[in-house]
């Protein structure tokens, strides 16, 4: 007989994750099922040789006002480290990536990596998640934290009607640039955190003074109409764009010193933020009510939103 499951988790991003720490808090018996390899989802860590990157994710605002439950799950000051601090606000990196920042609530007992979840089937008030290999796995509650436009794509493919203001919700993308350097110039070594840069570059974060990467790396994220225009074109055509356009960068802000780019990768995020956020912090569907829509779309465009979301769902 196959296991019966209180609730699958959809996704091992903070909010999947947030999610299951509540689960577990309350003796639930549930499962998170996990597309890609590790956990964490755009809190996102890529080590390349002598060099460390995050490339999804750069800082946690910790925001005493802000509606995300850390304290009752971690204390993000004792694992992060305040890197720069803005309107009074600190912002936390953390040095063993951001990734481990979705470690610290992971327990890997509970989740299914490399299973992604293709449909849903509704069966007498319970659900049947069927994943890639065919597998399928029985549930009461299914709660889908995938970006929204994915989830969207899950629920069309199992025929579930959802409102359709939800397809009103766009998500941003973003292409990525990852720059190993060599720089003796004061005002880039000094560099922290740079957002809207240019028309161009949206942000860029120096991994060495997050203390994330060894040696001294650069995240260039560019700007969402940028990512959109050039998101299909050939990734070594994007990439040598990219590395143009932070030559200038690094050109424009240099004093009396030099820098060069030694190595350089991309990243493509499809879907990076949303661009609006749902009314309610997450949205139940299905004839009872068990399939949840939940993540950054509906509790706000951030780590803390997606907690925040995580929180908010009735278990
Ligand atoms: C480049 C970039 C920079 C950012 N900078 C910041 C920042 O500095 N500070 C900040 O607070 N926020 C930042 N954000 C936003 C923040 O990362 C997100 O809002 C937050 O991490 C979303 O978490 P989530 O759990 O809702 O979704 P996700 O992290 O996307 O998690 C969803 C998970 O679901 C999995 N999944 C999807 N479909 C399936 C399926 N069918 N089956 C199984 N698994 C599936 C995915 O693999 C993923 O792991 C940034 C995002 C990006 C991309």
């Amino acid at each position: 007989m196959t296991q019966m499951y209180d609730a699958i988790i959809v996704g091992a991003g903070i909010s999947g994750l947030g999610l299951a720490c509540r689960l577990r808090e309350k003796n639930k018996n549930f499962l998170i099922l996990e597309k890609s390899a590790g956990v964490g989802g755009r809190l996102a860590t890529r080590r390349d040789q002598d060099c460390t990157f995050d490339h999804g994710a750069q800082f946690l605002k910790s925001d005493p006002q802000n509606r995300a439950p850390w304290h009752e799950l971690i204390n993000p000051n004792e694992l992060g480290k305040s890197w720069f601090s803005e309107d009074g606000v600190q912002q936390l990196a953390f040095p063993n990536g951001m990734t481990s920042l979705a470690k610290s609530l992971a327990n890997l007992n509970e989740i299914r990596l490399k299973e992604k979840v293709i449909t849903i089937t509704e069966q007498n008030n319970l659900c049947v998640l069927e994943i890639e290999s065919g597998q399928k796995y029985t549930t009461r509650k299914v709660y889908l934290t995938a970006p929204l436009p994915q989830s969207l794509d899950l629920l069309k493919d199992s025929k579930i009607a959802y409102p359709q203001e939800l397809e009103n919700i766009p998500y941003a993308s973003a292409l990525v640039g990852l720059f190993r350097l060599d720089s003796n110039e004061k005002n880039i070594l000094d560099l922290n955190y740079l957002q809207n840069v240019s028309p161009e570059i949206f942000t860029i974060s120096n991994q060495l003074s997050k203390e994330v990467s060894r040696n001294l790396a650069f995240t260039v994220v560019m700007q969402p109409t940028w990512s959109e225009k050039y998101f299909s074109e050939e990734d070594s055509s994007t990439l040598l764009k990219i590395s143009y356009l932070f030559q200038n960068f690094l050109s424009q802000k240099g004093g009396q010193g030099t820098s060069s780019i030694l190595n350089s990768q991309l990243k493509k995020w499809r879907y990076s933020h949303p661009l609006k956020i749902f009314e309610d912090p997450f949205k139940a569907l299905g004839s009872a009510e068990n399939i949840i829509l939940m993540g950054d779309a509906f509790g706000g465009a951030s780590i803390n939103g997606a907690l925040h979301s995580a929180w908010s769902v009735v278990l």
